[in-house]
């Protein structure tokens, strides 16, 4: 019975696998027709600075608006489309979109995600340059956020397009810090201007201990390599006044905004005049 139970459990198994196939196959081919048909949106969430608590950048977040009206959040379907390379298209649209978007928003960053299969494309550094010449979008003003899968799978690669893309005055951000494993090897090889604590290790820090030490020695680890440092995922008031404590430089987390369109990011823009100090508005004058 023992052997007999074994042949049907591969049996199973196999029908299961093509079951899987199928779908991300089917998913895959939606995608396609989502890319060609407009169905792709970017959303902002802003993030801000951890003392004045004003809005200093927004990080772009895609979403699929599926023809039947459900929205799709990016988690579902940008593993298929990395898989596919789908991705390579589906970034440049969420790149593109972004410049455009940001325009007009004060002067404030831009964070961008980058796929490691986007970062290992030579063509990549090219096709970023002619979006941001297309846009008019100052490079300094962009950031991209890329995971150590980009690095550890070809660093070599990564690192030669790293250095055409930081030639351009665009800054380099390394996203979930604390989900990996090479980080911290990697954290002086490559220099990165800010880094991004994952939400995994802000959840705990207010109630437990060990949760807490990891955060403040990633936040200690980054200030004394002189990156910046983002706390994502900050849902309460005590996680927020820990990492503010701890020297956290922006804050970005449902406890000051989720992710929104485009068209309702202006309102939670300081004016320019008050934003950047050089720019001075001439007085009113007496009629
Ligand atoms: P990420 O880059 O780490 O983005 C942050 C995620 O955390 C977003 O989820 C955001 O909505 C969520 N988040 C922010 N604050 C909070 C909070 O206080 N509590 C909780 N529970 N969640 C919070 P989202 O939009 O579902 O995106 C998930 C991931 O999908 C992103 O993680 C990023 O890795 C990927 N992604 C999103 N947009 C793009 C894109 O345009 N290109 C690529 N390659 N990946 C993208
Ligand atoms: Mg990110
Ligand atoms: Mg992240
Ligand atoms: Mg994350």
């Amino acid at each position: 019975a023992s052997k007999g139970g074994g042949k049907m459990r591969c049996t199973w198994f196999m029908a299961e696998f093509d079951r899987n196939l199928e779908a991300i196959r089917k998913l895959d081919e939606e995608l396609r027709s989502a890319l060609r048909n407009n169905e792709f949106r970017v959303n902002y969430q802003p993030l801000v600075d951890a003392q004045t608590r004003k809005v200093v950048a927004v990080e772009s977040l895609i979403r699929w608006a599926r023809p039947d009206g459900k929205m799709v959040g990016p988690s579902i379907f940008i593993p298929v489309a990395e898989e596919s390379g789908l991705i390579h298209a589906i970034g440049l649209f969420v790149l593109r979109q972004s410049c455009q978007d940001a325009l007009d928003w004060n002067g404030i960053k831009l964070s961008v995600n980058i796929s490691a299969a986007q970062l290992r494309d030579p063509e990549f550094p090219i096709q970023l340059g002619q979006i941001l010449e297309d846009t008019g979008f100052a490079p300094e003003l962009l950031e991209l956020e890329i995971t150590e899968t980009c690095l550890v799978l070809d660093p070599i690669v990564a690192e030669r397009s790293l250095d055409v893309i930081r030639g351009f005055g665009v800054n380099v951000v390394l996203d979930d810090f604390g989900t990996g494993y090479a980080s911290i090897g990697f954290l002086r090889q490559f220099r990165f201007e800010k880094l991004k604590l994952d939400r995994s290790l802000i959840v705990g820090s207010a109630d437990d201990e060990g949760s807490r030490a990891m955060m403040l020695s990633s936040i200690s680890m980054a200030q004394a390599l002189k990156m910046d440092v983002t706390a994502e995922g900050v849902e309460t008031e005590a996680q927020a006044d820990l990492v503010r404590a701890a020297g956290c430089d922006q804050i970005q987390g449902w406890l000051y905004f989720k992710a929104m369109p485009a068209d309702q990011i202006s309102q939670h823009l300081t004016p320019a005049s008050v934003n950047s100090p050089t720019v001075s508005l001439p007085k009113k004058a007496a009629s």
